[in-house]
């Protein structure tokens, strides 16, 4: 059975012309990037182009602003703890969100817990997004650092980045942001946005999986957190992954190229999904800002179900979905963003995002309420409350 998948905050198809871009660099083109031949040196001129076209992707100033990384998870922990390691005369209070990625919000959890910083999260509205009014008073002299995500892998939602950046800039503090789920669903201007540093992952965006990059602004001081050979300019030792950057600055590429359709498409997708759900399942609602928001991603809550279960009877079905972040399913823990939001752990428990891609069709949406709607109501016929709830309606 070919599955509908709706899992693309998880990970994106690799793009066609992506995989045929990586090919020569998986197969005949071995060169070494660092070495003085001619194989090296095609090696290096193949980095370079991606590193110019990434730089074009984002908008940033100049390529050598772009550092390769083998995906956000090593790019958010260069930013977070090479900005500390530059600041501790300064102070250790850093400013994030409750609603980041593990691989910002757990780096920061372990740094607070070992003492070496003072962790800040600022407040967050119920449908999921951050006020710069709620931040400028947590910036206080001995912060070293902001860290707000550009858009949410959970619910999509869009944080203000460049109403945060002016409040940072006027305490000329480092502002991070993790953009892994922002490439390829909304413009990303580096410049606009007032990002100081900003992360990206090739596998969300129709590339390779692990492959990244973190963008550091000409004049951020930090350090890096990778010793060895002198690649990427002493920002990272190790030998670069030439195939994954190459395809990654292909399906950056595309994904410039298609931007404006792509956005009109998933967003006209994911309105048809929502509202045959919503006007089909009762007790159902959304979570998260219905304005302010990446137009692939719709979560969704169905009262008097378990999302676990939800997710396995969905895939047994063909329908593939999740419950919170790819990183954290299968944990018994409700999502850490819904809770940020003040849903009630219940409420919590029973919501599942569903995430659309390129390769995503009306058919697909059309198979998938389908399937959606006759598995709600047999995981609803399983539950005594709602059994009850029914016999009290009658
Ligand atoms: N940040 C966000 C918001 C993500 O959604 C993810 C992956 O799900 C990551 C970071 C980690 O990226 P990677 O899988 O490339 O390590």
């Amino acid at each position: 059975m070919q599955s509908i998948y709706l899992d693309h905050n998880a990970s994106t198809p690799l793009y066609n012309e992506a995989f045929e871009a990586m090919r020569p660099y998986l197969t005949m083109e071995i060169g070494n990037a660092s070495s003085l031949h001619q194989a090296g040196q095609r090696a290096r001129k193949a980095i370079e182009d991606a590193r110019a076209r990434m730089a074009s992707f984002i908008g940033a100033d100049d390529p050598s602003e772009i550092i390769f990384t083998s995906g956000g998870t090593e790019a958010d922990n260069m930013a977070l703890k090479g900005i500390w390691a530059v600041s501790q005369n300064k102070g250790k209070r850093v400013i994030s969100s409750p609603m980041e990625h593990a691989a910002v919000r757990q780096v920061l959890r372990q740094m607070a817990g070992e003492h070496l910083i003072d962790l800040v999260l600022a407040p967050v509205s119920s449908s999921g997004v951050l006020n710069a009014n709620d931040i400028q008073p947590l910036l206080t002299d001995d912060t070293i650092l902001v860290s707000v995500m550009a858009a949410n892998n959970e619910v999509g939602t869009v944080q203000p980045l460049s109403d945060i950046a002016r409040l940072c800039r006027q305490k000329q503090i480092p502002f991070f942001s993790d953009g892994v789920q922002a490439a390829g669903k909304m413009p990303i201007r580096v410049n606009d946005m007032g990002v100081d540093l900003f992360s990206l992952s090739a596998h969300k965006f129709g590339g390779p999986k692990g492959a990244g990059i973190l963008y550091i602004r000409k004049g951020t001081r930090m350090v890096s957190l990778i010793q060895g050979g002198r690649q990427e300019k002493n920002w990272r030792g190790g030998t670069e992954n030439v195939a994954g950057i190459v395809g990654m600055a292909k399906a950056a590429e595309i994904a410039q190229q298609n931007l404006e359709r792509d956005i009109a498409k998933l967003k006209n997708l994911r309105d048809t999904f929502e509202n045959e759900i919503l006007s089909k399942i009762p007790q159902s609602r959304r979570n998260g800002d219905l304005k302010k928001r990446i137009p692939n991603t719709s979560n969704m809550c169905f009262e008097f179900t378990d999302s676990s279960a939800m997710v396995a009877a969905l895939d047994l079905q063909g329908v593939a979905c999740s419950n919170g972040s790819a990183c954290t399913a299968g944990s018994p823990e409700p999502s850490h963003v819904l809770l940020a939001m003040g849903l009630p752990q219940e409420l919590a428990h029973a919501s599942l995002r569903f995430s659309l891609g390129h390769t995503t069709t009306q058919d697909d949406i059309k198979k998938a309420c389908r399937i959606l709607i006759e598995t709600v109501q047999k995981q609803r016929e399983t539950n005594p409350l709602w059994e009850e709830r029914q016999r009290h309606l009658k």
